[in-house]
């Protein structure tokens, strides 16, 4: 028996007070004054409730980023003085990383252990741009012109940059669409999603902590199609970054044609895991069991195409499956808990339906499924789940499941997966296991995807550009890639003489 963790003292009172958006430095209500629900996915109960923002609240927060932007010290702070907030941030992300990890645990669901990495994971994020502040060095141009021209470039900040978050990893993914454009000078107006806003707003108490000016970072609460578009659309926005599903990127981006905003995109993915025979083969079991079932399989990258040689296909899934019953599913807050709720009934429903789906187009359910018995049953658990005589075609291998589901794929030869690898929409993750590094060279190059891990899975890094091919996305995020992606090159001629 395992106990549960109590709710952390800090997220407890967190909880217990009104939540409010934070516009301009203020706390306030949403002007129509609706709210919306927010429910814990492990039993369905009722957590709090936050404001429900609509255009006109957006607007607001737009003109106060706008204000901070224009007016505000922000653009002109020294990088040095820009540095030091985003330590400060960080430091403070850090000493309140068990309140962050209890309070995504509360709303998202996902097993203490991982939420407790995402927090250290975002306060490492800021720290490394903060690094970045004191680096945006421009070029200087040798010039062919006649005369005596001084040819030099600089980089300036985008302006008001909007950020629009998933439910899943809610804390990383916002801390992702923070820390660059405010490193490079931006002022940004971040949205949560709907099902998981508590961490968010809780950083916003930490951002009035560290210092920052009113109206570099505002937060709005609110759905995607009123909240979420009024970003997109606003014609005082300069940028728009997205992390969500493809279907929502594609409206993102023709929404975000009104003034031509900078996007980046980071989208769905349906990525897939090659299992060659010379593979080490407990490493392999091991990397693919948590490259889909890490997180309950709500990761965009998450291995659920799941390649496997010919000659080990059978006995392979079979242990996989043996594997995947040992992960203890249940509340996010139990210590021995491997795999979370996923997010919402609805996502549920989605999930178990997709397994349905596989089953009548022809593949075969080794284990998994919905948990229907006991205390879990209020919740929206579904066990890890195998399928197997899953081909390349089937709606299974060719849709996002965004849930703990993996598809077993016999091949034959490295030619032969590598061309179905790629016969995919997406483009965001892949996996290799093999003992042949020139073989996992070969075919990490042959990927047309933006991450491949080799003998590995599921690691990201602040300094490691992330992002996708095709369907899952548009440029990257992370490294320089994001200073790129939060700046405008500006080319300026001077005449000395
Ligand atoms: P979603 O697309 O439904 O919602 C994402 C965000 O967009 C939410 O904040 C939502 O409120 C908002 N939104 C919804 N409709 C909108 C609209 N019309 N205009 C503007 N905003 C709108 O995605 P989700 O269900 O929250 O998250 C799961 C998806 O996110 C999966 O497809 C997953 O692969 C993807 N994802 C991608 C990455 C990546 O880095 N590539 C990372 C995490 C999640």
């Amino acid at each position: 028996m395992s106990t549960v963790v109590q709710l952390n003292s800090k997220a407890a009172q967190f909880i217990s007070k009104p939540l409010k958006m934070f516009i301009g430095g203020e706390w306030i209500e949403a002007q129509s004054g609706k709210r919306i629900e927010v429910r814990n996915p492990a039993d369905g109960s009722l957590i709090t409730t936050v404001p429900e923002a609509d255009k006109q609240d957006v607007d607001l927060a737009v003109a106060a980023a706008r204000k901070a932007f224009e007016t505000g010290p922000w653009p002109a702070t020294k990088p040095n003085e820009r540095a030091k907030l985003l330590l400060k941030l960080a430091d403070l992300i850090e000493e309140n990383g068990e309140e962050m990890a209890h309070l995504d645990t509360l709303d998202y669901g996902q097993p203490l252990s991982t939420t407790l990495n995402f927090a250290r994971a975002a306060a490492d994020n800021f720290r490394y741009y903060a690094g970045w502040t004191t680096r945006l060095n421009g070029e200087t141009i040798p010039s062919s012109q006649p005369g005596n021209i001084f040819n030099y470039t600089r980089r300036e900040p985008l302006g008001v940059c909007g950020a629009i978050v998933p439910w899943n990893a809610p804390f990383m993914n916002a801390m992702m669409k923070l820390s660059a454009p405010l490193a490079v000078g931006n002022t940004v107006v971040i949205k949560p999603s709907e099902e998981t806003p508590l961490s968010l707003l809780r950083v916003g108490e930490l951002i009035q902590e560290a210092g920052f000016p009113n109206g570099v970072v505002n937060i709005v609460t609110g759905y995607g199609p009123t909240a979420g578009e009024a970003i997109a659309t606003h014609l005082d926005v300069d940028k728009v970054a997205f992390t969500g599903s493809t279907a929502v990127g594609k409206k993102i981006l023709q929404n975000s044609a009104t003034n031509i905003k900078k996007v980046t995109l980071e989208l769905g993915g349906k990525s897939a895991h090659i299992i060659f025979a010379d593979a080490d083969y407990e490493l392999a079991l091991q990397n693919a069991a948590n490259a889909v079932f890490w997180n309950t399989g709500q990761v965009c990258f998450a291995g659920s195409r799941l390649f496997i040689e010919d000659k080990i296909y059978d006995k392979f899934l079979t242990d996989l499956a043996d594997y995947s019953k040992k992960y203890k599913v249940g509340n996010g807050f139990d210590p021995t808990t491997v795999i979370g709720p996923v997010i919402s009934a609805k996502q549920k429903e989605r999930v178990l339906n997709y397994i349905d789906i596989g089953q009548q187009e022809g593949a075969e359910l080794i284990v998994g499924g919905e948990v229907k018995e006991g205390a879990l049953a209020k919740g929206h658990f579904v066990r890890p789940t195998v399928l197997a005589n899953v081909n390349n075609t089937m709606t299974v291998a060719r849709e996002e499941i965004f849930g703990p589901v993996v598809s077993g794929i016999p091949f034959k030869d490295t030619e032969e997966v590598i061309h179905l690898a790629n016969d995919t929409d997406y483009g965001l993750g892949g996996g290799i296991c093999t003992t042949n590094l020139s073989k996992a060279h070969k075919v990490a190059h042959a990927l047309k995807t933006g991450n491949v891990w080799i003998n590995t899975y599921n690691i990201t890094e602040p300094g490691s550009p992330f992002g996708g091919y095709k369907q899952s996305g548009l440029g990257r995020e992370n490294g320089f890639a994001s200073i790129d992606a939060y700046t405008e090159i500006k080319n300026i001629w001077v005449n000395i003489d």
